[in-house]
């Protein structure tokens, strides 16, 4: 029987567990495991019924090794998918190593007490995954994850050399509060405060936060402005597209949740420096966290598009080329379907195929990689399979 154990049950894991269920063919068992047991229990109420997966429920902390290789140990999955937090990946990747047991996740290691995110402390599993004759996928979510799949596709079909990536994330979504984050308060706050950087000619060229303002046009949703972003696969997408000269990443933001967070930031809630208050310690954003309106609840309510993808400008054949892949993805279709909206449904579909891709075996060499790495055809047919429909444009409108 092939078993995968999930990590985690908040708004990407939601979705993840809803599409194994739905691919029960390749899933045939799963285990939730997550720190609050009683929301694995009750997705898997709400699931059982509808699958032939076989759905088990676990406690578990995540940032306890022991914990996590004794939960391994008696479940035997075949591959442990992480949709915890990022601080939990080195304490699963420990836990994978002593259990020889593959590993995703969606998104990069970063410590609790700095705001940086970069794959240097992952990468340094590489040897002891190679000898363990396992494979560590990372970033098998939208972005990270169908950016550079995406990008391994152009390389692989269109280009000879691509020279310039620029990843651009539209969330047209409206959920009708005045301020909310699409997904985990906490990382998203911590990825949009922090500086803005971009890749070129192999360095990184560093902006204040929000410092580079652009304007697209983006079919399904129409036009947003849209910001210049420190994002986590540039840096492996620069080491393993051939011919990079510069890669960015642009985010969209709405006008009001710019002011809200300004604000919250002049005021000092938006940081992870821990104070006093009332004889307890706590972080600014964690408290903040916990006053925000929680993004699993959003699904009901938001309405509109994402629009996420990718503009290549390379060679092929000698001659100038330009090639933009994208998905369209509508929140309240994802709602209808799964009971989330289009941000957690748009990083749980990826996450459930990059398991799929080792769980069948496609993808098979021991080490860690990042998913670029690997041949992103039966990726790229997942997609269209389930859920997340790729469209091309050789001739879209350039960023400047
Ligand atoms: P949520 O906060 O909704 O869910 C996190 C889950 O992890 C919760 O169920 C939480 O438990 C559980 N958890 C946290 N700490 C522990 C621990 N120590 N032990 C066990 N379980 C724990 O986050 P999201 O679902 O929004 O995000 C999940 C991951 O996906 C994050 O790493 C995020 O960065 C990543 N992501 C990646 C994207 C991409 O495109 N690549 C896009 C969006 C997100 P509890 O229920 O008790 O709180």
């Amino acid at each position: 029987m092939k078993k995968c154990m999930i990590i985690g049950c908040g708004g990407v894991a939601s979705v993840a567990i809803h599409k194994c269920c739905q691919n029960s063919e390749v899933f045939e068992g799963i285990m939730i495991a997550s720190r609050t047991k009683s929301k694995c229990d009750a997705l898997k109420e709400k699931l059982q019924p509808t699958t032939k997966t076989v759905i088990e429920t676990a406690q578990v902390d995540a940032d306890n090794v022991e914990e996590l290789i004794a939960l391994i140990e008696s479940y035997k999955p075949d591959v442990v998918l992480n949709l915890a937090l990022p601080y939990q990946d080195l304490t699963i990747m420990d836990a994978c190593l002593a259990t020889k047991t593959h590993y995703v996740d969606t998104a990069n290691y970063e410590p609790l007490d700095t705001a940086k995110f970069e794959y240097k402390w992952q990468w340094a599993y590489r040897e002891r995954f190679e000898k363990a004759g396992i494979t560590a996928l990372l970033g098998s979510g939208f972005d990270p994850g169908v950016t550079g799949v995406f990008s391994a596709y152009a390389m692989k079909h269109h280009f000879d050399e691509i020279n310039y990536i620029d990843i651009l994330d539209c969330n047209g979504g409206d959920h009708g509060y005045p301020f909310a984050t699409n997904f985990n308060p906490e990382i998203n706050i911590r990825e949009v405060t922090a500086k803005g950087s971009y890749i070129e000619d192999g360095k990184w060229v560093e902006t204040e936060p929000m410092e580079i303002k652009r304007v697209y046009n983006f079919k399904g949703v129409g036009e947003k402005d849209m910001y210049l972003l420190h994002h986590e696969e540039l840096e492996s997408l620069a080491l393993n597209i051939k011919g990079i000269k510069r890669i960015r990443f642009f985010m969209t933001f709405g006008q009001s949740y710019l002011t809200h967070l300004k604000c919250l930031e002049n005021v000092g809630m938006t940081s992870i420096e821990p104070i006093m208050y009332e004889g307890k310690e706590i972080v600014p954003l964690q408290f903040l966290r916990a006053v925000l309106p929680d993004p699993a609840s959003l699904g009901p309510r938001t309405v509109g598009k994402t629009n996420i993808g990718c503009i290549f400008r390379g060679k092929k054949d000698g001659k100038d080329k330009t090639y933009y892949l994208y998905n369209i993805c509508d929140h309240q279709e994802c709602y209808k379907e799964v009971g989330s909206q289009a941000i957690s449904y748009t990083t749980g579909v990826p996450a459930m195929i990059g398991a799929m891709m080792i769980l069948t075996g496609q993808w098979n060499k021991a080490g860690v990689y990042n998913i670029e790495e690997f041949d992103p055809d039966p990726f790229m047919e997942a997609l269209n399979k389930w859920g997340l429909p790729w469209e091309e444009d050789f001739d879209p409108v350039l960023v400047d």
